[in-house]
């Protein structure tokens, strides 16, 4: 079967009500049988659930699309993104390893490790996406234990070769642990390319509508096997509820990320030239730096485009008075076309030199094109750009 036939038909075991959605198991703890069963779920010698910090049903089976999607073994639900992003690092890393990673990283994965990962000394180079082999390969130390990367980077959209930092992970021995958030596996699947960790946060493109919080961890059952540990003990777990939400949002994964891609591609072109915008980043785009990278990794260009309008922050506050479709809020991946200031919301507190490096100016802005009719959003763009100019 094709991806999207299993998509829409991996569900969890019919019970004795014989129903045709899928049910949603909201339970902390599962009963015994008797002492017996107690006694061999715990040791292992069963399978089965316990409780729903360790496993529950609606949880595996978002976790089961999830694995067929990214084509991994194995996989843990957790609460948010960045609960799943850390479980990988602390599952895996110990006191005096090194991670070689993308600069260009989602804010809190660089807080977690310019932060929190050197009280336990755990070190990091940095090393910009679109830099050469030979510069990822002079960042690895005789310690590095992991390569970590985001592409497209946010909200830079600059590209990692997964290809290129796969061969570097094989040659090194390296764990692979890619962020595929901003892709979705619909556009790019890093285990083609040697990823034997990948990571999401579930709140954006997989619920898609803004709902609910939740994170997951993929990766081949021997890297997933530690994570599951760490998980299990530490208690990040996804509420069945949401893992509800999030299964159902899966059904249309592909729909909806098909139509962000065609929609974000047209307000790119449209908005790409206009009088007042300086630039417009978009990886399909023929100006982008990496289209043919691009066009090699990713099916689409994604729902992501950044565009950096001239004048500073004044000019900003006037732009988005007068858009009047888009949201202006921090999230991404919804149906509803949102748009953020990055330079003063998402990446306010990263230096001024860092910013620029990761192509952040007071005049740029992060769009996550949804599902609206473009026509109506591009209109809305030309006049917001047209009348603060
Ligand atoms: C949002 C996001 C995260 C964090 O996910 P949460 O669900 O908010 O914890 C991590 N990585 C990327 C690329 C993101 O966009």
């Amino acid at each position: 079967m094709k991806k999207q036939t299993k998509l829409i038909r991996i569900q969890t075991e019919k019970t004795q009500f014989r129903e045709h959605s899928t049910p949603l198991y909201m339970t902390s703890s599962f009963c015994f049988e008797d002492a017996q069963m107690g006694k061999d779920l715990f040791d292992n010698s069963l399978e089965g659930n316990i409780y729903s910090r360790f496993s529950n049903p609606t949880v595996q089976e978002f976790v089961d699309k999830v694995c067929m999607l990214e084509e991994m073994e194995d996989g843990i639900a957790t609460s948010t993104g960045m609960a799943a992003v850390y479980a990988g690092f602390a599952a895996h890393l110990q006191s005096g390893d090194h991670i070689v990673s993308s600069k260009a990283l989602f804010g809190s994965a660089h807080q977690i490790i310019t932060q929190i990962l050197p009280k336990w000394g755990i070190s990091h180079t940095y090393v910009n996406a679109s830099e050469p082999k030979e510069v990822w390969e002079a960042a690895i130390q005789p310690n590095t234990k992991m390569i970590y990367l985001e592409t497209p980077s946010n909200p830079g959209l600059e590209l990692v070769d997964m290809e290129m930092a796969g061969q570097i992970a094989k040659a090194h021995n390296l764990i692979y642990f890619v962020d595929n958030c901003f892709a979705t596996p619909v556009l790019q699947v890093p285990a083609t390319y040697g990823a034997n960790l990948v990571v999401h946060s579930a709140t954006k493109f997989m619920d898609g509508q803004g709902r609910v919080l939740g994170g997951i961890i993929v990766g081949t059952k021997e890297m997933i096997e530690p994570v599951r540990f760490f998980c299990r003990q530490t208690g990040p777990s996804l509420s069945p509820f949401n893992a509800w939400v999030l299964s159902k949002s899966l059904e249309t994964l592909t729909l909806r990320v098909d139509k962000h891609c065609e929609n974000a591609e047209k307000l790119a072109l449209a908005l790409e030239g206009l009088p007042g915008v300086k630039k417009v980043n978009y990886p399909f785009l023929p100006s982008h730096p990496q289209y043919d990278l691009a066009k090699k990794q990713m099916s689409a260009g994604g729902a992501l485009v950044t565009i950096e309008l001239e004048g500073g922050f004044e000019r900003v506050i006037k732009f988005t008075k007068l858009l009047t479709i888009p949201s202006l809020t921090s999230n991404l991946g919804d149906s509803r076309t949102t748009i953020t200031n990055p330079d003063t919301t998402t990446h306010a507190k990263v230096s001024k030199q860092d910013k620029e490096l990761l192509g952040i100016f007071e005049g740029s802005m992060r769009i996550s094109v949804g599902l609206e009719d473009i026509e109506d959003i591009i209109e809305d763009f030309k006049q917001a750009i047209n009348g603060s100019n």
